[in-house]
């Protein structure tokens, strides 16, 4: 499982470069606007301004992305063993994330396995709409997850693709999940004690473990780190 592999938030990136004033009215609406709502509503406004959709997929390229955390990547999905699937989920959206991996040569490692907001080119116009219709059934998530996905039912879609009842095998032996955002402990929380979390410290995952992680019941190792090479470190112990 893959998050924080880069060093900065997409959303948040693409206008702090190309749109300032956006970002800074992000900032003020975050809290009365659903975030991919948010996210969306930038995009068409980043639009209105006539930024075409080179600029923003350029500015995606630049975004700073660890040569450590390619490498750790790459190196572990290369490993006859332990054999390795990676999964990316992401709160961001589908052209984001398709155009950050590509840069980095990560595209076929996670190749239809990333979940994530859907979006789509309309000329450009980047349209983003949330990964759950806010129209439809929204998640039953008792752990605080916020409107639209819940990464923590995401993952056991992963685990238990037949769902878990009569007793169904997990998919997976082990689960090394890299996070670092307080949503980031939902799914956590639904691992076993041989897997474990890659923790970024100093960021809302951290403190949530610290604060709900025994009551909650936290049964897989954690394990922080704060800089990539430090992951890359934990990838390449694997065996
Ligand atoms: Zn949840």
């Amino acid at each position: 499982m893959l998050r924080s592999m880069a060093d900065q938030d997409s959303d948040r990136w693409i206008f702090e470069v190309l749109a300032p004033e956006l970002r800074r009215e992000m900032k003020s609406l975050k809290d009365e606007i659903q975030w991919t709502d948010l996210v969306a509503q930038s995009l068409r406004k980043l639009h209105a301004k006539g930024v075409k959709r080179e600029e923003i997929e350029r500015t995606l390229k630049i975004m700073p992305f660890h040569p450590a955390m390619v490498r750790g990547i790459t190196n572990l999905k290369n490993k006859a063993s332990p054999q390795t699937t990676f999964y990316c989920l992401s709160n961001a959206n589908s052209v984001f994330i398709s155009t950050i991996l590509k840069e980095r040569g990560l595209d076929s490692v996670f190749e239809g396995r990333v979940i994530t907001n859907r979006a789509e080119w309309d000329a450009d116009l980047l349209k983003l709409r949330r990964r759950v219709d806010p129209d439809g059934p929204q998640h039953s998530c008792k752990v605080g997850c916020s409107p639209n996905m819940c990464k923590g039912e995401e993952l056991e879609r992963i685990l238990y693709p037949q769902g878990r009842q009569g007793g169904q095998q997990r998919a997976f032996d082990r689960v090394i999940y890299v996070g670092d955002g307080s949503n980031d402990f939902c799914p956590i929380l639904r691992m076993l004690e041989g897997d474990a979390v890659l923790c970024r410290r100093f960021r809302g995952l951290q403190k949530r473990i610290e604060k709900e992680g025994q009551e909650q019941n936290l049964q897989c190792q954690v394990v922080y780190w704060a800089g990539a090479w430090e992951v890359e470190e934990h990838f390449n112990a694997l065996s």
